[in-house]
């Protein structure tokens, strides 16, 4: 027997941990994440004693394989249905024929979906790769002043841009990569006094700054403390990428309170974040992109379309199309 193949995923957000448990036992998985916590965009932020859902507000399902997942996790008390309604403002907009799909979401969190997936995982914290280098079957990677490796296969599943930066020249799909496009978003979150009242548990907003408004508590295994969480629109957002952040934190108060009324003590303690890749704009238009002969590939949602089960369905393809490589022996 041959010793297993040694693959190095770049990214634990939905596309890596899906991909590091379809492999498992395959290959020898080793995920690099440069942040301090799991789940990438369905990442959970702690401000003070409230845990903010401040990436993916809820999950959809479509295919069996994700509904799998999500039986399977809600088994273990990791997920579970978020039946609140979801207002549209004004009242007159229409929304999509999936605006009255079920919605899941992690508990207590968002991130205890990524979380419970990773139990298994071989996760280097806290490691910002920065190049790839080698030769196929022999990839290093480099994080700061470190290197690992060698390894012969290298998944990247940071967003299109981030992945495209650090994936060698020789990768066949650098092409694919730049006619994506993702939109940047702002999120606001809002810690609420207690016994706060709000018009809605959630609403969709038709509004020149901000698209959404959401109270965190109000989902499955939260505890009571009031908080908002607040998405800026994509156009809006990317207009303002590389504004000052609390000028963008101001406008986006003023908007909420079209909505939702806000004291100034709720007001001062509001934080901003910045997503610089949110939401994807034009996918790759493939599900996946391997390239054999490098033993290079990347996979994410920007490969589909910016959904929580896009980013599982792009690597959960991509696995499928990579288990036959790594149980070839080499000659
Ligand atoms: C504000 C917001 C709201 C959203 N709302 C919803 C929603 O309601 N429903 C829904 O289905 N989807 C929603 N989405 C989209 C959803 O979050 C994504 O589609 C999904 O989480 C993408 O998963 P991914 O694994 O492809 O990418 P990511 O989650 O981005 O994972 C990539 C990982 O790579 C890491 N990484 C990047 N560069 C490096 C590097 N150089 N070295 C090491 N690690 C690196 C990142 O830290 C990250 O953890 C939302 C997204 C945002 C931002």
């Amino acid at each position: 027997m041959s010793d297993p193949k040694r693959v190095a995923i770049i990214g634990a957000g939905m596309a890596g941990l899906t991909l590091a448990r379809a492999l498992a036992g395959h290959a020898a998985i080793r995920i690099f994440e440069k942040s301090r916590g799991i789940g990438g965009r369905m990442a959970t932020r702690r401000i003070e004693d409230r845990a903010f859902d401040h990436g993916a507000q809820y999950i959809t399902i479509r295919e069996p394989r994700f509904r799998d997942l999500l039986d399977a996790a809600a088994a273990d008390g990791a997920v579970e249905r978020w039946n609140r309604d979801i207002v549209s403002l004004p009242a007159a907009r229409q929304d999509g024929p999936r605006a009255d799909a079920p919605r899941y979401v992690g508990k207590p969190a968002m991130n205890a979906l990524p979380k419970w997936m990773a139990r298994d995982c071989d996760i280097a914290f806290d490691t910002e790769i920065s190049s790839v280098s080698g030769t196929p079957g022999h990839w290093t990677l480099t994080a700061g002043a470190g290197e690992d490796g060698p390894f012969d296969w290298i998944v990247a599943t940071a967003p299109a841009p981030q992945s495209a930066a650090l994936l060698p020249p020789a990768f066949a799909h650098h092409a694919a990569m730049q006619t994506t496009r993702m939109h940047a978003c702002f999120t606001l979150m809002v810690p609420l006094k207690p016994g706060a009242a709000t018009p809605f548990a959630a609403a969709r907003l038709d509004d020149p700054v901000i698209s959404w408004i959401s109270r965190n508590d109000t989902k499955p295994g939260r505890d009571d403390a009031p908080c908002l969480v607040v998405n800026a629109g994509p156009e809006w957002s990317d207009r303002h990428i590389e504004a000052p952040l609390e000028s963008l934190r101001v406008q986006i108060i003023e908007a909420v309170r079209r909505y939702v009324p806000l004291d100034s003590t709720e007001a001062d303690s509001a934080v901003i974040k910045r997503w610089r890749y949110a939401n994807v704009a034009r996918p790759a238009g493939q599900p996946f992109l391997l390239d054999p002969a490098q033993q290079l590939a990347s996979c994410g949602d920007w490969c589909i379309a910016g959904r929580v089960e896009a980013a599982f369905e792009s690597a959960s393809r991509l696995a499928d199309a990579l288990l036959p490589a790594l149980r070839e022996t080499p000659p």
